[in-house]
């Protein structure tokens, strides 16, 4: 499927492993658009208002971005999404749940109790009566998780009640990701030039046929240069889509543009 944007930058959805989902290679994080404490970017930013917010998400549109990544720690995005996303039903949207960002600071529930609350909160905020894909956000214990909280079994209770479409985690560990892979739809998990830990996550989605989404691509913008990051992972085999925040319109149309260019050649 080849969603063909306004401004001509066609960029040909992917399987999202075998969750019946297509994303595009490029997706957008929006923690930027709904928080800036606490985060680790080169520079400190303004949030955006309403205008610019809109204007980001039609340019994502027209430049064939169809993925969005967002979380209840990421302050208002989620309310924002739902408030200001353009052509809502053509995105594909991905939250999480375990992890609550308030008063400055991160705490973790992993239960039953919260991941469902979470869950509904997030299709109110969001506007939508399901979500494509939720993902426990790991709070490093990835193996603590899986064994002893009740979250993953929640998630797969939802999916079966059609609230959710698929899910999984995002992991920081390699042991904890090649078991979410083994067990879920969808595992999140961070590939850059200088942190190649997680390949063999990444090898065995490729194997089993699931969804990779990475995170941190870019360094979190630290990466010395943008071209070769993409590079890096976008030829890594296995990789779904990489999800780069920003909120710089320039930034997005050169990471299409390199997107683009880079796929061009891998196939
Ligand atoms: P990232 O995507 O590696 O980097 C984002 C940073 O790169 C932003 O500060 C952005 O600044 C900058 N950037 C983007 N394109 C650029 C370009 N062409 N040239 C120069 N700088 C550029 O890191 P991230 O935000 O940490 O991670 C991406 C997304 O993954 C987040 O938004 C979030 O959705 C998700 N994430 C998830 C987790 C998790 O645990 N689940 C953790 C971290 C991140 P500008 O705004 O100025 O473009």
């Amino acid at each position: 499927m080849v969603r063909a944007g306004k401004m001509g930058h066609d960029m040909k959805l992917r399987p999202l492993g075998s969750s019946g989902i297509d994303v595009s290679p490029l997706g957008l994080g929006t923690v930027k658009i709904g928080r800036n404490q606490q985060v680790r970017y080169p520079q400190g930013f303004d949030i955006p208002d309403d205008a610019r917010v809109s204007e980001l998400l039609e340019l994502a549109l027209d430049l064939g971005i169809n993925f969005i990544d967002t979380a209840p720690a990421y302050g208002s995005s989620e309310w924002r999404l739902g408030q200001l996303l353009p052509h809502a039903r053509d995105w594909v949207i991905m939250t999480k749940v375990g992890e609550i960002f308030e008063n400055g600071q991160s705490r973790f529930d992993f239960s039953a109790r919260h991941t469902r609350q979470s869950v509904e909160h997030s299709l109110k905020q969001l506007r939508r009566d399901w979500v494509d894909v939720v993902l426990v956000h790991s709070d490093g214990n990835d193996m603590d998780i899986i064994n002893n909280a009740e979250a993953l079994e929640t998630l797969e209770r939802m999916k079966q009640e059609g609230l959710v479409r698929a899910f999984g985690m995002s992991t920081k560990t390699v042991e904890g990701g090649c078991w979410i892979v083994e067990h879920t739809d969808v595992v999140m998990a961070t590939y850059n030039l200088e942190n190649n830990t997680e390949l063999p996550v990444i090898k065995l989605a490729q194997k089993l046929n699931k969804g990779v989404v990475v995170k941190k691509g870019l360094q979190s913008g630290h990466a010395a240069s943008v071209e070769h990051a993409f590079r890096h992972v976008l030829m890594q085999p296995g990789v779904t889509s990489m999800i780069v925040g920003t909120i710089s319109p320039d930034h997005m149309r050169a990471n299409a543009e390199i997107c683009k260019r880079v796929l061009a050649q891998t196939v």
